[in-house]
């Protein structure tokens, strides 16, 4: 069944995983190929651009034949339809995860925000141009995406064009070379809403910006909605024609600053929902605390757990969240050994080496060892085998039992977690 199918491409690639994938319905699947329905354009796009293989990987491995996966909307009515630039026509290029539903609100980019909203709205109406700016990370391109996702839900019929401005550059470039200015020309003075990426790349290219200078003036003056996202203000562009610049602040400018502490927790939480996944208050604090300038990251630690979670089969929780990025910040500094690690408790408990790597299972001994096993697993980069190895030969099942029943047992016992906590110090000093 297609369920069996998602849960299969979740293993193989948890990554790009998304809570949505359990609005996907199989429309056929006859002479090895499977036809499978999305709800939305943006979401086939999604699903050709990062999810093919593994779902073509785990039909074959299900069905145990050669089967390719074809991903198509349910909704025939949202198809982006053929015409000369269908190659930024917004509704086969937008990504599914950057919608104003999944964008966190917070003090840093507001006036961003509801700028936003308000010109997908009432296009051409309100703010024109609307320049969002802000450093890497922080939300342009999310806001932009919203923007057009918005429309094309709103007005099917509208004509709204999303590129890079580099892309809008190359396009330019290859026309003048194909012999073809007049139609690219056309192109994009005929949209109803032009949206540019990171126009920050104009600097330094003279012949482009004259170019975008036209496509501006005439969009603007048939009152088209332009909206634009670069890395500073208008009036920072150094390398920008001074006449661009002027246009650039006709509108608003409106600045997104990073994200605050709460906004970080809002956000983290947030793109874990997004995968379907729970995580408790602390792991989304403590991801928050250590993640500070760019949203990317955030992201890409929340995936450094999820992987680690799955790997050891377990849930996420502070523990583990702790483990899983202590790999990135232990970089460059002192790696600490297993046998540090148990050197340490052993002292501590006042047991000797030998014993704890004995076959005794009297308490005063065993729960040492355990310990040992649940702080080597927490400071050191080492595999459940590897401990195992340094405490009597153990198999990594005993390892992991160890390890589970500290991190239960500390919970409830106030001494134990005490222990634990001054032990955690001494290691980490
Ligand atoms: P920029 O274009 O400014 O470099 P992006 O829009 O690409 O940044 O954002 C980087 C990542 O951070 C994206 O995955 C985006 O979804 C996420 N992101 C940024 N701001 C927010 C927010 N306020 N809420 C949710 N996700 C956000
Ligand atoms: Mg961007």
């Amino acid at each position: 069944s297609l369920y069996e199918i998602i849960n299969k491409v979740k293993d193989l690639d948890p990554e790009s995983h998304r809570k949505w994938f359990d609005e996907l319905k199989l429309i056929t699947f006859d002479g090895g190929v499977m036809q499978i329905g999305c709800p939305e354009s943006s979401m086939v796009q999604y699903l050709i651009n990062n999810s093919s293989a593994s779902f073509n990987k785990a039909a074959q491995s299900l069905t145990g034949h050669l089967v390719t996966v074809e991903f198509m909307t349910l909704e025939p009515g949202f198809m982006p339809q053929a015409s000369g630039f269908d190659d930024h026509d917004a509704s086969c290029r937008l990504n599914p995860d950057l919608t104003f539903d999944n964008f966190v609100v917070g003090p840093c980019n507001r006036l961003a925000h509801a700028s936003c909203v308000a010109v997908a709205n009432n296009p051409g109406e309100t703010y024109n141009p609307l320049f969002l700016y802000g450093k890497v990370g922080l939300g342009k391109t999310h806001l932009l995406h919203g923007i057009c996702y918005e429309m094309i839900k709103s007005h099917p019929a509208s004509k709204v064009s999303i590129l890079t401005c580099e892309e809008f550059v190359n396009n330019f470039i290859k026309s003048i070379k194909d012999g073809t200015v007049t139609k690219f020309q056309s192109q994009f003075r005929n949209v109803d809403t032009l949206v540019i990426d990171d126009v920050q790349f104009l600097r330094e290219r003279e012949g482009s910006q004259e170019e975008f200078f036209h496509t501006f003036n005439a969009l603007y003056e048939s009152k088209k909605q332009i909206v634009l996202s670069g890395d500073s203000a208008p009036g920072e562009m150094k390398q920008l024609e001074e006449r661009l610049v002027s246009r650039f602040k006709w509108g608003l400018v409106a600045r997104i600053d990073p994200p605050t502490y709460e906004t970080r927790i809002a956000i983290v939480q947030k793109k874990a929902q997004l995968r379907g996944l729970v995580i408790s208050e602390d792991v989304a604090e403590f991801i928050a605390r250590r993640v500070k300038a760019n949203i990317r990251e955030l992201e890409g630690a929340l995936t450094m757990i999820y992987a680690l979670a799955r790997t050891e089969q377990c849930e996420i929780d502070l523990d583990l969240a702790t483990m899983a990025l202590s790999v990135e910040s232990d970089q460059g500094t002192r790696q600490l050994s297993i046998s540090d690690v148990i050197k340490i408790v052993a002292e501590y408990y006042n047991v000797k080496l030998t014993d704890l790597q004995s076959k005794s299972r009297s308490q005063s001994i065993s729960l040492p060892r355990q310990v040992s096993m649940y702080l080597a697993r927490k400071h050191t980069r080492s595999s459940l085998e590897e401990i195992g190895g340094h405490l009597g030969g153990r198999d990594h099942t005993t390892v992991m039992h160890a390890c589970n029943k500290i991190k239960m047992c500390k919970e409830n016992d106030e001494e134990l977690n005490l222990q634990i906590q001054k032990l955690s110090e001494m290691i980490a000093s």
